[in-house]
C-alpha cells in the first residue's frame, strides 16, 4: 500500500515493538506524545481490543484505528471521552469484527469517505445495528442504503466533539475528508496518501479535480502539523506532502 514501510510507517513499527500496548497511541508523531505528556492527559480508559490501536488522544478525544478487508482498509473510531459517544469513519468490511469494535466503543454514527466497494462493505450491518450512515449525495448511489447526506463544510456532532465534512472530489465525485475540530487531525479517505493523491483511474475519477481538492481544501486550509489519516496505509502530515504537489501534477498521478 502506498507509503507503508517508509517514513511514519517505519517509525510506527519500531516504536510499537519497543513499547507496551498502553502507549500505542504514540506511534505516529512524537510531537503529540510529548505534548500529551506535558498536558498530563496520557490516559487510556478504553479496554484494549485485539488489533485495535488507540492512535491519538487528547483530553477530549480518542482516535482508534483498525484494519479490515482484502485491501487493508483503515477504519477509524473517533470517540468523545466525556460522553463515550463515538463515530466510525468507513464501515469498510469484516462486519462482525467491525460491529464488535464499534459497539464496544460507543459508535452511533458512520461517516463514509466515499462509496467505493472496499469502504462500504459493512454498511448494511451497521445500519441493522441502529447506527446512522452518512455519505455525500454524489456517491450515495454506490451504497446499498444509507440514512443521511453529508453537506460540505458541515459539522457532525459526536458527543462534545465535532467532525467537519469537507467535499474533496477527484477520487470519486462524492469523496469527503473529515476534520476533527480543535485537533490537528484530518481523515482523508482515498483523497490523499503519503506520496500523493488517490487513484483517479476508476469510474468517476478526475485527476485535475483531486489536485484542486488537495491544494484548495487541504493544503490551503490546514497547517504543516496537521496529521493526515488515509483510508489505507500509514499516516502522514501536511508538511510532509505539501512540497510535492507540483511533482504529482507533472507526473500525472
Ligand atoms: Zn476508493
Amino acid at each position: 500500500m502506498i507509503g507503508e514501510g517508509s517514513g511514519l510507517g517505519a517509525r510506527h513499527s519500531k516504536i510499537q515493538h519497543g513499547r507496551t500496548t498502553g502507549e500505542l497511541f504514540v506511534f505516529d508523531h512524537e510531537f503529540y506524545h510529548r505534548k500529551s505528556c506535558h498536558d498530563g492527559v496520557v490516559v487510556w480508559q478504553t479496554p484494549p481490543m485485539e488489533n485495535v490501536a488507540l492512535v491519538w488522544s487528547d483530553a477530549a478525544a480518542e482516535v482508534h484505528r483498525f484494519v479490515v478487508g482484502p485491501l487493508d482498509n483503515n477504519v477509524y473510531v473517533v470517540r468523545c471521552r466525556r460522553t463515550g459517544v463515538a463515530a466510525l469513519i468507513d464501515a469498510a468490511n469484516e462486519h462482525e469484527r467491525l460491529l464488535t469494535v464499534a459497539t464496544s466503543l460507543g459508535v452511533t454514527s458512520v461517516l463514509e469517505t466515499h462509496g467505493h466497494w472496499d469502504h462500504i462493505g459493512a454498511v448494511p450491518a451497521v445500519r441493522d445495528a441502529g447506527m446512522d450512515v452518512w455519505v455525500r449525495a454524489e456517491d450515495a448511489d454506490l451504497l446499498p442504503s444509507y440514512d443521511h447526506l453529508l453537506e460540505d463544510d458541515a459539522e457532525h456532532r459526536v458527543g462534545d466533539l465535532r467532525l467537519r465534512s469537507l467535499h474533496t472530489p477527484g477520487h470519486t465525485p462524492g469523496s469527503a475528508c473529515f476534520s476533527l475540530v480543535d485537533t490537528p487531525l484530518l481523515f482523508t479517505g482515498d483523497t490523499l496518501f503519503p506520496g500523493g493523491p488517490g487513484a483517479t483511474t476508476f469510474d468517476g475519477g478526475d485527476f485535475s479535480r483531486i489536485i484542486t481538492s488537495i491544494d484548495e481544501v487541504i493544503f490551503h486550509r490546514f497547517d504543516d502539523e496537521t496529521l493526515l489519516w488515509p483510508g489505507h496505509g500509514a499516516a502522514t502530515t501536511v508538511g510532509r506532502e505539501r512540497p510535492h504537489l507540483d511533482e504529482w501534477v507533472t507526473r500525472g498521478w
